[in-house]
C-alpha cells in the first residue's frame, strides 16, 4: 500500500537500495548527516537512523517531507476516494486464536439495577439507559468478590456496577465501577480477568468507521449516540491482543481523552494501523468524551482528522519522535534487528 520510492523520488530525497530497505542521508535537522544514516524498511515506511536514534513512522515521515498527510497524498495520488479502498479490504476474522474459557468465581449477587434507585440515578449520570442496560448486560453488586479462573484471592467488590466484557461469547473480563463517588479505585477487575481486549468487542465491524475511545463510560455515551460501532481500550495503555486487533481495521478513528495519557495512547494507536488512521478529541483540554455538552460530543465525534494532519497542526515545527523508538511493532523489532547485524558486519567489514 505504501510506495516509498515514489515519494523519495517526487520529494527530490537521494537514496540507495538495498532491497528490503532504503538508505538515506538523515531527516533530522539537527543532524548534520554527511553519510547516509537512515534506513527506510520498504514495507512498512519505517524509518530509523542508525547514528542520532531519530526514528518515524511512515506517517510521519510522509509529512516530514511533504508537511501533508500521508492519506491525503495516497487519495490524489490513486484518484479515488479512501471508503473505496475500504471495501476492498476483506477481514476474514477478528483474531486468530480462540479464546480461553474463563471460569468466573462469584460470592454475593448480581443484581438488576431497574431495582436500585441510586444506582439508576448513577447510571442516568452517565448516560446508560435502560436500553444499554440490557444491551450491555449491566448489573451491580452491593456486597461481594469476584474472581476468574479460580484464583486463589477474590476481589473484593462494594457498590459497583458490573460491566461484562465478552470475547466470542465467553465471559472473560468485569469492569466493576464505583456508584457511590466515594471509592477509590473507580473502576475495578476481578482477579484473573482478561483485560488486552476491547470493549463490545462481538459486536465490532472491522470494516466500518469505528471509534476506539479509553474508558468504556466514553465508549456507551457514544453508542447512546447510535455510533455503535465503539469499543475501549480499558486504559490509555494499549496491549498487544490489542494492537493485533486494531491493525485489522479499516477505518479506525482514535478518540483519545484530551490530556497527555491520551497523547501516548494515540501514537500507540498509530503504530498499530496501517496509516489509515484517523483522530479526534473533546475541545476542551481534560476531558474525554464522557464529558461536557451532547453538542460537544457530537461536534467531537464528527470532526476528525488523518492523525498525520492533527500532527502537523498542533506540531507546526516537527517534533522528533526519539521517545517512540522502544515501541515498536513485533515485525519491525525483528526486521531491525536483522538490519542492525548487516550494519555492525558491514562495519566490522572495514577494518
Ligand atoms: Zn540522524
Amino acid at each position: 500500500m505504501i510506495d516509498l520510492i515514489s515519494l523519495l523520488n517526487e520529494q527530490n530525497v537521494p537514496y540507495s537500495d538495498h532491497g528490503d530497505y532504503v538508505k538515506i542521508k538523515c531527516l533530522n535537522p539537527a543532524h548534520e548527516d554527511k553519510n547516509p544514516s537512515m534506513t527506510i524498511l520498504k514495507k512498512s515506511g519505517f524509518a530509523k537512523c542508525w547514528s542520532c536514534g531519530t526514528t518515524y513512522t511512515y506517517g510521519q515521515l510522509v509529512y516530514r517531507l511533504t508537511g501533508q498527510s500521508p492519506l491525503k497524498n495516497f487519495e490524489d495520488k490513486q484518484n479515488f476516494r479512501f471508503e473505496r479502498t475500504l471495501k476492498d479490504s476483506v477481514i476474514n476474522s477478528k483474531t486468530n486464536f480462540e479464546p480461553k474459557e474463563r471460569k468466573l468465581k462469584i460470592r454475593g449477587e448480581l443484581k438488576n439495577p431497574l431495582q436500585n434507585r441510586e444506582v439508576l440515578h448513577y447510571l442516568r449520570s452517565i448516560s446508560i439507559d435502560k436500553d444499554i442496560i440490557k444491551n450491555f448486560n449491566i448489573s451491580y453488586m452491593l456486597k461481594g468478590y469476584m474472581s476468574f479462573n479460580g484464583s486463589d484471592k477474590m476481589t473484593f467488590i462494594s457498590n459497583r456496577i458490573c460491566i461484562p466484557l465478552y470475547e466470542n461469547g465467553k465471559l472473560i473480563n468485569y469492569e466493576c465501577r464505583d456508584y457511590t463517588g466515594k471509592q477509590q479505585p473507580k473502576v475495578l477487575y476481578p482477579r484473573g480477568g482478561k483485560s488486552d481486549i476491547l470493549f463490545n468487542y462481538d459486536n465490532l465491524n472491522l470494516n466500518e468507521p469505528l471509534y476506539i475511545v479509553e474508558g468504556i463510560k466514553s465508549a456507551l455515551r457514544i453508542y447512546k449516540f447510535g455510533y455503535t460501532n465503539v469499543t475501549a481500550t480499558l486504559g490509555a495503555s494499549i496491549g498487544k491482543g490489542q494492537i493485533g486487533l486494531i491493525s485489522k481495521m479499516a477505518y479506525p478513528i482514535a478518540f483519545p481523552d484530551n490530556d497527555e495519557a491520551g497523547e501516548r495512547m494515540l501514537s500507540q494507536i498509530e503504530k498499530s494501523t496501517q496509516n489509515n488512521l484517523y483522530v479526534t478529541f473533546m475541545n476542551q483540554k481534560g476531558y474525554d468524551p464522557a464529558d461536557g455538552e451532547e453538542e460537544e460530543l457530537l461536534q467531537a465525534l464528527s470532526s476528525y482528522v488523518p492523525v498525520a494532519e492533527y500532527y502537523i497542526k498542533k506540531y507546526p515545527v516537527f517534533r522528533e519522535p526519539v521517545e517512540w523508538e522502544e515501541k515498536l511493532l513485533p515485525e519491525e523489532e525483528k526486521e531491525l534487528s536483522k538490519l542492525d547485524k548487516l550494519q555492525a558486519e558491514k562495519e566490522l567489514s572495514y577494518y
